[in-house]
């Protein structure tokens, strides 16, 4: 079919995307290269801005069910003394709390809403590259050599997008020099300081950077436990390797517990290794367009913006691409004045996003020789910009004006 928009990549930017455009009445298949959606890392932090939009999506109520909800993490110093509190969410002031819910179990709500509205998923279709595009149509080709012809090809692929080499054949994704080692252990392990003691929390050490610890599933009876660790790129076969190598991966989890408190050395006392993950962080630079030479050729998520994690906003900010970009397709003036204007409002946030990711590190990461404490430790969050944001409205208001 030549009048759909194909879809490269299920993930949760290629499964919103599909459900965002299917409400707006425009026909699109996925093809993804595995033989199921990937089930990588363990719970992820939603936020409101796209609890909001899963919200519309008829999905909220089942991920809330599923998930940890909480509005508030919590940074305390060595001492054990409360610091600061950076918000996460607020029934009374944004509509939702934050939600901690296993990777898989959104996917597989995605999945199932996908199912329902009867669009094509395509497993083991793995894109290769584009052919051809014209002012209509663009032409690509699968690696077993099938050639498609569709309306739009939008690159929901990931960091790694091979649909980005069609724009930018040479970029890779940089890596920042840090990894997040993460593992999921019982609640029950944990010895709490006072038995009030809230989490989210994050506990500072000004030598040795941070450690998280964060409740996870409904009832808080599992906790995630992390640390980020400053390291030299490894090939993917290194990182594979440390991946598997989940002694050493739990011994760097262990490693200086003692000056976190008892808090940490309980937790970190039997690590379940099946829960240790390893985040390498890798960025793509600003790029400067989303679309192709004649709009045939799109990017979402991390294919187009993969930042890092530390403000917890990759996924919602690919859910809020999909849904401006679906609204744009349908009510927009049809020309390229409405990827501009979608493009540059995504990478102006983007952009704030990526300051705060700054400041949030500034708190959790090793001092290194030249860093300075900053006035920016005493400001506080206020993060209304970032989960006020109601990105129908903006769409909405966009085309109002258009
Ligand atoms: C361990 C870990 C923990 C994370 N935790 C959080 C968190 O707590 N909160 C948060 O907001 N974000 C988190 N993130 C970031 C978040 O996962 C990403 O921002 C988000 O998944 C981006 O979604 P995406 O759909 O753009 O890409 P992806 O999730 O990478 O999906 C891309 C899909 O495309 C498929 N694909 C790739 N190439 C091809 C091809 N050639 N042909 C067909 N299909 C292809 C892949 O198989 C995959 O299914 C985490 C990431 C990791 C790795």
């Amino acid at each position: 079919m030549t009048n759909e928009v194909s879809i490269i990549g299920a993930g949760i930017a290629g499964f919103t995307l599909a459900l965002s455009l299917h409400t707006q009445g425009i026909p699109c298949a996925v093809y993804e290269a595995r033989a199921e959606p990937q089930n990588i890392g363990g719970a992820v932090m939603l936020s409101p801005n796209s609890l909001r939009l899963f919200d519309d999506m008829g999905i909220y109520e089942d991920l809330k069910r599923l998930g940890y909800s909480f509005d508030t993490l919590y940074f305390r110093d060595l001492a054990g003394d409360l610091k600061e509190t950076y918000p996460f969410g607020s029934v009374e002031k944004y509509g939702y709390s934050g939600l901690r819910v296993y990777r898989y179990q959104l996917i597989h709500l995605l999945l199932k809403k996908v199912n329902a509205a009867e669009i094509s998923i395509y497993f083991n279709h793995k894109f290769s590259h584009v052919v051809s595009e014209t002012a209509e149509t663009v032409t690509w080709q699968l690696i077993d050599g099938t050639e498609k012809t569709s309306s739009l090809l939008t690159g929901a692929d990931g960091i790694h997008s091979r649909v980005r080499k069609f724009m930018y054949p040479t970029l890779s994704p940089k890596f920042t020099g840090l990894a997040g080692i993460t593992a999921a252990v019982p609640t029950a392990n944990l010895k709490l300081p006072t038995p009030d003691y809230k989490m989210p929390v994050t506990i500072m050490s000004p030598s040795h950077g941070a450690f998280v610890i964060a409740p996870q599933k409904p009832d808080g009876s599992e906790v995630l436990i992390g640390k980020q660790k400053r390291m030299p790129e490894l090939s993917r076969e290194g990182w594979e390797q440390l991946y598997t190598d989940k002694a050493s991966t739990a011994a760097f989890l262990r490693e200086d517990a003692e000056l976190f408190g008892n808090i940490a050395v309980s937790v970190t006392s039997d690590i379940p290794h099946d829960g240790i993950n390893i985040w390498p962080f890798y960025v793509i630079p600003e790029l400067d367009s989303w679309y192709s030479g004649k709009r045939r050729v799109l990017l979402v998520g991390d294919a187009a913006h993969a930042i890092p994690p530390s403000s917890g906003q990759g996924i919602s900010q690919a859910v809020e691409d999909v849904v401006m970009l679906s609204m744009l397709l349908r009510k927009g003036r049809g020309d390229e004045r409405d990827l501009k204007w979608w493009q540059d409002f995504r990478q102006a946030r983007l952009q704030q996003i990526l300051l705060l990711n700054a400041r949030v590190d500034q708190r959790r990461l090793p001092k290194i020789p030249g860093d300075t404490e900053g006035e920016d430790a005493k400001q506080g969050f206020d993060l209304d910009w970032l989960y006020g944001m109601d990105a129908v409205k903006e769409v909405e208001k966009y085309v109002a004006g258009s």
